[in-house]
């Protein structure tokens, strides 16, 4: 396994890989601070490519001011044993330098599904994962690409860019991986106390409640989102943020629920600490271009 820092060394090893050894090349972007979910992403890129590429990049570009960039937890010493493990072929760890070089000014912007949701919360955050996904395909240009559906939000936005702007590149969309508790991994639950950790299992079971309305007959989608939100802010250390029930593979909003894919989406805080969830509704609905590879 090699560990790349520099683009330029990034992009000629994959472009030697495609074309000298005929190769298919796959992807893996994170942050770091490696866990359960993202190995899973590994791991079936392992299984479906030759070459394995996993990116390792805080990305600068998708905090704002006021996030927690400088706290974010990094460790490529572990993430390096950990793909090591995983048979990895090459870590690309840039510097925030070498992605956004001074006089750097170029962003991506998809505009409508980077407005709703976790780009109200969070402004400019999508306009970062854009960029920084549409640079990394563009270094890579990998076959294959894997996200978690845990940021379901994410996967939609990076599918849409990757039509609109003709990348070649699949986007493969995997289950999100779960504590025992039902708790969706994340690289942020190491903020959570173990108090906390222990009130952040009520997200999960909240949104498996409103499947089971939906499965039992609800069709209507604010009863759904009002039984979410009721079951969260009953937890004493949980505070709503949003609740939204939408369309999976567009993000439409949703009030009468039909023969659709539907997403219920939370964010959620647990003491200070902001923690995103979803869960899929009637999947099976999606004729084709499904958000999860089944
Ligand atoms: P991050 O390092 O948080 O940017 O995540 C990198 C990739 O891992 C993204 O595609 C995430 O959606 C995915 N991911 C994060 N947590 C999970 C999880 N619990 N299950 C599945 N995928 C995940």
């Amino acid at each position: 396994m090699e560990i790349i820092n520099r683009r330029q060394r990034m992009s000629s090893v994959a472009r030697k890989i495609r074309r000298e050894q005929d190769k298919s090349v796959g992807l893996v972007p994170t942050m770091g601070a490696l866990h359960e979910g993202h190995l899973s992403l590994v791991r079936e890129a392992r299984q479906m490519c030759d070459i394995v590429v996993v990116s390792v990049f805080v990305n600068p570009a998708q905090f704002a001011p006021n996030e927690d960039f400088a706290q974010y937890p990094r460790d490529l010493t572990k993430d390096t044993a950990l793909l090591t493990d995983y048979n990895v072929d090459y870590i690309f760890a840039p510097t925030a330098e070498e992605m956004y070089p001074k006089g750097y000014a170029t962003y991506v912007t998809v505009e409508g599904l980077s407005d709703q949701l976790e780009g109200v919360s969070r402004p400019g955050h999508f306009r970062g994962v854009a960029t920084v996904v549409t640079i990394l395909l563009n270094t890579i240009r990998p076959d294959f690409a894997f996200f978690g559906q845990k940021d379901a939000q994410q996967a939609v936005i990076i599918k849409r860019l990757v039509r609109d702007l003709a990348l070649d590149t699949e986007i493969v969309v995997l289950p999100t991986v779960r504590e025992d508790s039902g708790l969706a991994m994340s690289s942020r639950n190491v903020y959570l106390s173990a108090e906390e950790r222990d009130a952040a299992k009520v997200i999960h079971k909240a949104l498996v409640k409103a499947k089971e309305a939906y499965k039992a007959g609800e069709r209507n989608g604010g009863k759904l989102v009002d039984l979410v939100h009721r079951m969260v802010d009953a937890e004493p250390r949980a505070r709503v943020d949003y609740v939204n029930i939408a369309n999976a593979d567009n993000l439409e909003r949703l009030d009468k629920l039909e023969d659709q894919p539907i997403l219920i989406s939370v964010a959620v805080f647990v003491g200070k600490t902001r923690l995103i969830d979803n869960i899929l509704m009637n999947a099976g609905a999606k004729k084709k271009d499904a958000l999860v590879k089944v």
